[in-house]
């Protein structure tokens, strides 16, 4: 079905999202600036994108009266993150209009058929993933060439923020971590020499167009997504001409409906590698909200309802930095001794061009994303130098 939805039908026109987290509640807030209804499916009943929803059905990503509710309910459906199950999207199919399908859900949900997809498209793309090897059980590790190590074994399934990962220099220290993953199915890649990593954001209508917003260079501190610049300090012309030629050819090849984002890594030799790629909208792309004329979010409304997609040019430079619950905490304090304390948010405010979002999480953890501040600035020199401030602040 191509037809447009109709945003301010009467009675509203309902989207579905599955998954309550804060990509979800971001959804909602451009969905319904655009004058749809959205229901939430989430098993928790207290949860970002629950509080922001005209509706949140409390049911797990596989339960079926929750699924037929959400289907029923809503014209089109969307997920907000990768790990719903793809069969959950094929279900949800059958009666509503699905955005991105199951099928591309279930390629990124997977470490090894995702590198076996990156390959499949590196004729047309021409950039590869890392060297990596499957590693199913222990006899996989004798198979394994030196040229692997030192690597970095993943975990194929449910990794993410670094989560699910161990740095391996040695074969004695890739067989205790092997060991410790409890028997799952992981992947062995090579550790590369990394100049600076980058993400392409895009786009595919379900007319079948597709853009590709401005390449955004990530930092990122223990695993999780540190601070986004855009435009990249470090990029050059080449490495992102690569990155956003080697997106749109992953997207077109998918079929893809809706937003994608690919994580690349550019080496010290200046050659581009594809690392991974998340079938929603994505950290790295927060700054679209505050500094691109259609948002991420905006972006994936439009998708969904099969409404032509917006522009995707960016009007000022942005540096985002990430929340994360730490910053209630003293560095080296006892978390269970002292009580949290309220970050200095007044301060931060009072530094030009911050846009401050906060998810609505009641209780602040370590390593917890609660939230992230946009700055941006006539030029990148002075986001950069606020977002430093505000980390000053912030501790
Ligand atoms: P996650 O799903 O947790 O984001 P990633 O595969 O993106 O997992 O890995 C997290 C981070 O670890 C990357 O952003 C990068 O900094 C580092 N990393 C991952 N793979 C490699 C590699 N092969 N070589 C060097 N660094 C890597
Ligand atoms: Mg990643």
């Amino acid at each position: 079905n191509q037809t447009p939805l109709n945003p301010a039908a009467s009675p509203a026109t309902w989207l579905g999202v599955m998954g309550g987290g804060q990509l979800g509640r971001m959804f909602v807030h451009a969905a319904q600036k655009m004058g749809f209804k959205v229901a939430v499916l989430e098993p928790a009943m207290d949860c970002p994108a629950g509080h922001a929803a005209d509706q949140l059905l409390c049911a797990g990503y596989t339960d079926s009266d929750g699924l037929n509710k959400l289907a029923s309910q809503c014209v089109a459906v969307t997920t907000e993150f990768e790990n719903v199950s793809a069969k959950s999207l094929s279900y949800l199919a059958e009666k509503a209009f699905v955005a991105p399908a199951g099928e591309c859900v279930a390629i990124a949900q997977d470490r090894l058929e995702e590198k076996r997809f990156f390959v499949e498209c590196a004729t047309i793309s021409g950039v590869f993933p890392a060297a990596h090897k499957e590693i199913r059980t222990e006899n996989d590790l004798d198979q394994i060439s030196d040229d692997l190590l030192p690597g970095i074994l993943k975990t194929a399934r449910l990794g993410y923020d670094g989560k699910g990962q161990v740095r391996v220099k040695t074969r004695e220290e890739l067989r205790n971590a092997f060991a410790a993953m409890n028997g799952v199915v992981c992947v062995l890649e090579k550790m590369l020499p990394l100049a600076y990593e980058i993400s392409v954001l895009a786009a595919r209508g379900a007319d079948g167009k597709a853009v590709v917003y401005p390449i955004a260079e990530n930092v990122h501190r223990d695993g999780i997504l540190f601070t986004t610049m855009v435009p990249g300090p470090n990029i050059g012309k080449e490495a992102a001409d690569k990155a956003q030629a080697a997106t749109l050819a992953v997207i077109e090849q998918l079929g893809y409906v809706g937003v994608l984002c690919i994580e690349f890594f550019v080496l010290t030799d200046g050659s581009v590698v594809v690392n991974e790629m998340a079938p929603r909208p994505h950290n790295s792309g927060h700054y679209t909200i505050d500094a691109c004329i259609t948002s991420q979010f905006a972006q994936q409304v439009r998708a969904m309802a099969r409404l032509p997609l917006g522009d995707v040019r960016q009007h000022s430079p942005a540096a985002m930095l990430n929340i994360l619950g730490d910053i209630w905490f003293e560095a080296g304090a006892d978390d269970k001794t002292t009580p949290p304390r309220e970050p200095q948010w007044d301060k931060v405010l009072a530094l030009p061009g911050a846009n401050l979002h906060l998810y609505g999480k009641d209780v602040a953890r370590r390593a917890r994303k609660m939230g992230h501040i946009t700055f941006v600035a006539p030029t990148m020199a002075e986001a950069q130098a606020n977002l430093k401030k505000a980390c000053e602040i912030l501790g």
